[in-house]
Formats: structure tokens, C-alpha cells, sequence
């Protein structure tokens, strides 16, 4: 059989898993993407739309992306540089009102989050006086760590440290905007790990541990000094290659792209199909997963097609994997692991600047919920400007769901669009006192659509990790959201990783055995 690797799915991991193997694989190696639907690009897609003789932009997912030195965040920039998309860049400044001002649907109000130690000669907004008393508290009190769990929920952790109201008024909301998900459920571990650790080996609370954790941190990552010093580098001789992008990027905290965000999708299959190697297969949902007669990877298609390959990277949603192995034992992370569900609603205004306060937008904590059926409101316009073109509008997007979405709206199946619009035009109305009757309204229902960090994530993982190992005789590996973290670049460092630093590319007659887990799991030993 002639050297074949497969990539299942075709969201923002596989496409980006796809380009790094092309880059790195001689053209005598196929690469063979298999998307189950039309659109490639997942959870990552701009719709254009037009009200009035305007036209504009949706974004049905993601909408930005953070700038920054961070490993993840360079990845991502490497990838525009490559794809030659620099021009298309639209950024949010480290000094815009978007970049400094975030705020918290508290007691009726928009409360600005603090920003940094001015906020407390300014003074700190009802939401946020809980902080300081948290702090002090998780100073003064005696540890309290329970010894009879390996996990709890963030809610336990924060409340049993600094008090409940700092989770039901700060820490909710800002798992609100990553995860859509209620922080009773979501693993302290997983998600907190620094003070999850620094409460679990310290003796005096998490602030007074902190140090230490990140001493055995920088210890634990010393191991990695020779691959970063080589990313460094790699991005220096790129700064030094086009300054001009690089500058401009280190003066961004956020961007995205003048027409949306699916810009970079697009744009990495545009280039993915340029290599005489590459085959993006789509419209067709791989059906079973199984280990071939001559001991290769074969993935069956909704159509009986059997793509046969060497190694299968494997980045489908938790619950589309298990389909795929459904005679294969259980798992828990795959059967056990619940994903968000949200309504994505684009509301349009036909004026300028209309939110009462400049900035990213605002986010709703449990404090809030009851008189909420959002989970939090971006301000498009405010961010991102120059996405609009000089236009006569205003963008904001409401999303709605998450944890309630069947309480509120029943099943993100068959939820009424209607009432979702109903919902987001309200929560504006109520919430910001816009009362002019929008000039465009859209929903999308993202169904399970983030996956949930819930507690004993971190063991199912590692259960995760042995089961990948047993499947296709060693020959897949997993990457994605479900693991390294949700967050886009989160998704491509995960992909770039493994090809650039596990899969043994030039060894692929045999089984890798690699399981894609192995540096995320190190990460919490
Ligand atoms: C509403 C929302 C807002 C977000 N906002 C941001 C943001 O602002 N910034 C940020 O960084 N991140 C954001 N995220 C997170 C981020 O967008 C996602 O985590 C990321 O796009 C996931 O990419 P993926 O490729 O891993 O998965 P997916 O996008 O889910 O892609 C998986 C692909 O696999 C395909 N598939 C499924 N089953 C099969 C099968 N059997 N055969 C073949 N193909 C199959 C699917 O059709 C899909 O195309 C947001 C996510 C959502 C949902």
C-alpha cells in the first residue's frame, strides 16, 4: 500500500493538522482529509449578510483571536504568515477601549472589570468588591483542602478559598465565556491547575503557593527549552522577513480578518489543495474505524468507500468518535464528557456606536441569571472596527444557552429560532436600553458545540489515552478541543505539536503508537 496518513475532520484542527503534514511529508505520502459535511472549517464560519444596502458580516463561531508571545498565539501567526493572509488582518489594539474595557452584567449594571491596580483608587464596581475580601480570606484561612477527592468543581474550589460570591459573581461569568458551561460542574483541576496545585502541596492557601508552583513549573518546562528556544528563533528570522506584520501584531491584543474569521479556514484550504499529495474529501462522514487486514488503518465512508493509511489523526468531537468505535469497549471520556450547546444570535442596528459603554463586551455570572437568559453580549463594532467598513451599523452578537439551553429554550434540536431572536433582541433592550428595532437579527444553534472540562476530567483523560492506545493497532492519534483547551490556538499548537514533535513522519510503516495525549497529560503529573 502506497504511504497514506489520514485526518478525520475538517475543522479548524484538521485543517491546520493537514497543512503541517503537508509541509512536513515528501509528496509520495498521501494526505487524505475527510470532512463529513460541505463546509470545512467546523465551528469557524462567517456568513455575509446584508440589511438596508449594507451588507456585513456574521460570524456563526469563533470571532477572535488573541494576539500575543504566547506559543499558541505565535502558532497562529506563523500560520497567517504563511498563508500570506497579513494583509487581510484586522486588529484590536492593546490600548482600545475593547482591549481594556470588559465588562460584568451585575445588579442590572455593566460593571468594568479592573484592568490593573489603578481600578483601586478609582474604585472597584459591585460585582468585583468581592475580590479583595476573597483574597484576604484565602490568606488568613487555615487549609481546608479535602483529602478525599482527586477533583472537585470550580465552584467548590473557589467557594471553599475565597468565598462563593467570587464565583457567583466573577469566576461563573468568565467560564461563561469560554466554556458556556456552569462552573458547579466544571473540574478545578483541569481548568485551574496552578492553584488547584498550589492549594493541594501548600500549606497556606493558593496565593501563598503560587510561587512554588510556578517554580516547579519553570523546573517541568526546562525540558522544552531547546524546542522553544528553536520556535524563537524561527519567529525572529519571520519578524526580521516582514517587520512590518510583526510590529503591528505586537501592538494588537485581538484581531481577525477583514471579511471573518473563516478567512484563515479558507485560506488553509485553498493552499491544503495546491499540494499534488493532498485530497480534502468532503460531504462524507466517516462511518467505522477499523485495523485493516494488512495490519493498516481503514476508515469507512458514509458511501462504503474504505480509505486505507498508515496513522489516522483523529479530530472529530468526542461523541462523533465513539460513533466511530462503537464495537470497541468504553470510554469514559467519550461516553461521559457533556458539550454546550449555544445559540449564536447576530443582531444589527442601523447606527453607529450604539452601546452605552465602549468596549469587548460583557458577561453574565450565576448572580445574574435569574433576570438572564444570555450568557454574555460581544460588541462586534466596538472591537473590530474596520470589519465593517465604515458602514452605518453596529454589530453585537448574544449568546444564549450553554448549561440552560433546555430549560430555556428546550432542545438546541428543535429550539424555535424565533424565540432565540425574541431572547437576544430582549437581553439588548434590557441590558444595554437598546430600544430601536434592529435592521437584521440571525441565530445559529452551535448543538454541542464546546466541549465541557467537567470534574475527573484529568483521570478520563489519562483513561482516554490508554483506550487510543489500544485502537487501530497503535495507528491514531487524537487532537482538538476536547483536550489541549477549546480556544482556536489551543487547537492549532495541539496539531502543530504532534506532527512537529511526536509522529515519527519518516516511520510510518509502523505503528506510531502515539496517542496525540502525552505532553497535556505530563502537563498535570
Ligand atoms: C460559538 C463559539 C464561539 C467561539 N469563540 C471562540 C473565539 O472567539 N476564539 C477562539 O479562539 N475560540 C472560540 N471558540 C472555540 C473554537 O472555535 C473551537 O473549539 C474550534 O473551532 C474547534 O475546532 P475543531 O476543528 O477541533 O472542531 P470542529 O470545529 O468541531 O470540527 C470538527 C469537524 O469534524 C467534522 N465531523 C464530525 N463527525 C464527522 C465524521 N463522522 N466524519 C467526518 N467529519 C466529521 C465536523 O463536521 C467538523 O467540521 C468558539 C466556539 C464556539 C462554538
Amino acid at each position: 500500500m502506497a504511504a497514506a496518513i489520514t485526518v478525520l475532520g475538517g475543522g479548524i484542527t484538521g485543517l491546520s493538522t493537514a497543512w503541517y503534514l503537508a509541509q512536513r511529508l515528501p509528496s509520495t505520502v498521501a494526505v487524505r482529509l475527510i470532512e463529513g459535511t460541505s463546509h470545512l472549517g467546523g465551528w469557524m464560519r462567517t456568513d455575509k449578510r446584508q440589511a438596508n444596502g449594507m451588507q456585513f458580516i456574521a460570524e456563526r463561531g469563533p470571532r477572535t483571536l488573541r494576539s500575543g508571545s504566547s506559543r499558541e498565539a505565535s502558532a497562529v501567526l506563523e500560520l497567517v504568515d504563511d498563508l500570506n493572509l497579513q494583509s487581510q488582518v484586522v486588529t484590536a489594539s492593546k490600548f482600545s477601549a475593547a482591549a481594556r474595557n470588559r465588562y460584568i452584567y451585575y445588579n442590572g449594571e455593566l460593571n468594568c472589570m479592573p484592568s490593573g491596580l489603578g481600578s483601586l483608587v478609582t474604585g472597584l464596581p459591585p460585582a468585583v468588591k468581592c475580590l479583595p475580601r476573597g483574597i484576604w480570606q484565602d490568606l488568613t484561612k487555615a487549609k481546608n483542602t479535602p483529602t478525599d477527592a482527586s477533583d472537585e468543581s470550580i465552584h467548590e474550589f473557589i467557594s471553599r478559598r475565597f468565598g462563593k460570591d467570587v464565583d457567583d459573581n466573577l469566576a461563573s461569568a468568565v467560564m461563561h465565556g469560554i466554556y458556556a458551561a456552569d462552573t458547579k460542574t466544571l473540574s478545578a483541576r483541569a481548568l485551574l491547575y496552578p492553584f488547584w496545585l498550589a492549594d493541594r502541596t501548600g500549606k497556606h492557601g493558593v496565593i501563598r503557593g503560587l510561587r512554588r508552583v510556578a517554580k516547579l513549573s519553570r523546573a517541568r518546562n526546562a525540558r522544552f527549552a531547546v524546542r522553544e528556544a528553536e520556535e524563537q528563533l524561527a519567529v525572529s528570522r519571520r519578524r526580521s522577513a516582514n517587520p512590518e506584520f510583526w510590529d503591528a501584531m505586537d501592538e494588537a491584543s485581538m484581531y481577525s480578518f477583514r471579511d471573518g474569521i473563516q478567512t484563515l479556514s479558507d485560506g488553509l484550504a485553498v493552499r491544503l489543495r495546491s499540494y499534488s499529495n493532498v485530497e480534502l474529501v468532503t460531504g462524507q462522514p466517516a462511518t467505522e474505524a477499523r485495523i485493516g487486514p494488512t495490519d493498516c488503518a481503514e476508515i469507512v465512508l458514509a458511501d462504503g468507500r474504505v480509505v486505507r493509511s498508515q496513522h489516522v489523526v483523529n479530530t472529530l468531537p468526542l461523541h462523533c468518535i465513539r460513533k466511530l468505535f462503537e464495537k470497541s469497549s468504553s470510554n469514559a471520556l467519550l461516553d461521559e464528557t457533556p458539550y454546550a450547546s449555544v445559540a449564536v444570535a447576530n443582531v444589527v442596528y442601523g447606527k453607529k456606536d450604539i452601546t452605552p459603554v465602549d468596549g469587548f463586551g460583557y458577561l453574565v455570572p450565576r448572580a445574574s441569571a435569574a433576570s438572564s437568559k444570555a450568557l454574555g453580549t460581544v460588541f462586534d463594532s466596538c472591537t473590530l472596527p474596520a470589519q465593517d467598513g465604515g458602514a452605518e451599523l453596529s454589530r453585537l452578537t448574544v449568546m444564549l444557552g450553554g448549561a440552560r439551553f433546555n430549560e430555556l429554550f428546550g432542545s438546541p434540536a428543535s429550539a424555535s429560532k424565533k424565540a432565540l431572536e425574541d431572547a437576544a433582541v430582549e437581553t439588548l433592550r434590557s441590558h444595554l436600553g437598546l430600544r430601536s428595532t434592529p435592521i437584521d437579527v440571525d441565530v445559529s444553534i452551535g448543538e454541542q458545540c464546546i466541549p465541557s472540562y467537567t470534574v475527573g476530567y484529568i483521570d478520563r483523560l489519562k483513561a482516554m489515552h490508554r483506550w487510543v492506545h489500544g485502537q487501530l493497532g497503535g495507528r491514531m492519534s487524537v487532537v482538538g478541543a476536547a483536550y489541549g483547551g477549546p480556544a482556536v490556538p489551543q487547537c492549532i499548537i495541539h496539531a502543530r505539536d504532534l506532527v512537529h514533535h511526536h509522529l515519527r513522519l519518516d516511520a510510518l510503516d509502523k505503528p506510531q503508537n502515539v496517542t496525540g495525549l502525552e505532553e497535556i497529560i505530563s502537563g498535570f503529573d
